[in-house]
């Protein structure tokens, strides 16, 4: 069986995070890495390993994340906005193959993005 990745480890409990939202189809938590004051990554529960790997039975879920996305941006107070972001493969830096949001706010972030 191929191993688990690191966010799928995080969904069984086995290593900790900090949690700003969770229900029974996704999670948000703060990236341990913050590339800004605020930046946390939500995921869906469900294994799906990149944007590229969506299918159309994901579509309820994928867009169910977004309703997370605004529940833990509200939940931490981000009035002045926020960026959502989805690296997708090498190219973009894709480091864990499983599909996550970068969501980043407290500063202003600069457009065109790296
Ligand atoms: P990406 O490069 O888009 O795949 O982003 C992966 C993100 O996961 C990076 O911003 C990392 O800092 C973050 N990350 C890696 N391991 C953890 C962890 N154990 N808890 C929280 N964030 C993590």
């Amino acid at each position: 069986m191929a191993e688990k990745n690191i966010f799928q480890r995080i969904i069984d409990g086995e290593i900790p995070a900090k949690i700003i939202y969770e229900d029974e189809h996704c999670l948000a938590f703060e990236d341990i890495k913050p590339a800004a004051p605020a930046h946390f990554l939500v995921i869906p529960k469900r294994a799906i390993a990149s944007v590229n790997d969506v299918s159309p039975e994901d579509e309820a879920v994928i867009g169910h994340l977004f309703t997370a996305i605004r529940a833990a941006a509200a939940k931490l107070g981000l009035t002045g906005g926020y960026r959502v972001v989805a690296n997708c493969g090498p190219d973009a830096g894709q480091d864990v193959m499983h599909l996550h949001f970068h969501v980043l706010a407290g500063r202003r972030l600069g457009w065109p993005p790296g």
